[in-house]
């Protein structure tokens, strides 16, 4: 798995030494919008623990750490208003996925029909 990056822009963010459009912030979580959104709606929810990725966050994250991420997205998304029309919640996680932030982190997106929710098909 590696070892966890302390200056990976996420651990920045958390630092406050870069800014971000803040959202929510509990004492283990933070959530900002994407810089890049990819729909209407595009927030990162990230825990403010220093887990690489899922992998490393499911191993070692206390149950108080993995129910508050939880909490936060499903709050933050009834919030926006996401609860009725729908949302997708993703977290990619490792190269195959195509991960680029080395900070835990979940993807919540909505604001419009998403589509399937890849543009191949299964083994392809
Ligand atoms: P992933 O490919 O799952 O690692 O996603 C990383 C996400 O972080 C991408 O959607 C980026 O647009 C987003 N991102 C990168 N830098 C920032 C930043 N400074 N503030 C907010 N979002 C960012």
């Amino acid at each position: 798995m590696g070892t966890y990056d302390p200056n990976n822009i996420f651990a920045r963010i958390l630092r406050g030494e870069l800014p971000c459009r803040k959202l929510f912030e509990d004492d283990h979580v933070l959530a900002f919008h994407d810089i890049h959104p990819q729909a209407p709606v595009h927030v990162l929810v990230i825990p403010k623990g220093a887990y690489i990725s899922l992998d490393d966050f499911g191993a070692r994250a206390s149950d108080i750490e993995i129910a508050a991420l939880f909490r936060a997205v499903a709050a933050i998304a009834r919030d926006l208003g996401l609860d009725a029309p729908g949302y997708r919640f993703m977290a990619n996680t490792g190269a195959d996925a195509h991960q680029e932030v080395p900070h835990f982190h979940v993807h919540l997106l909505g604001g419009r029909k998403l589509g399937p929710m890849l543009s191949r098909k299964a083994g392809e």
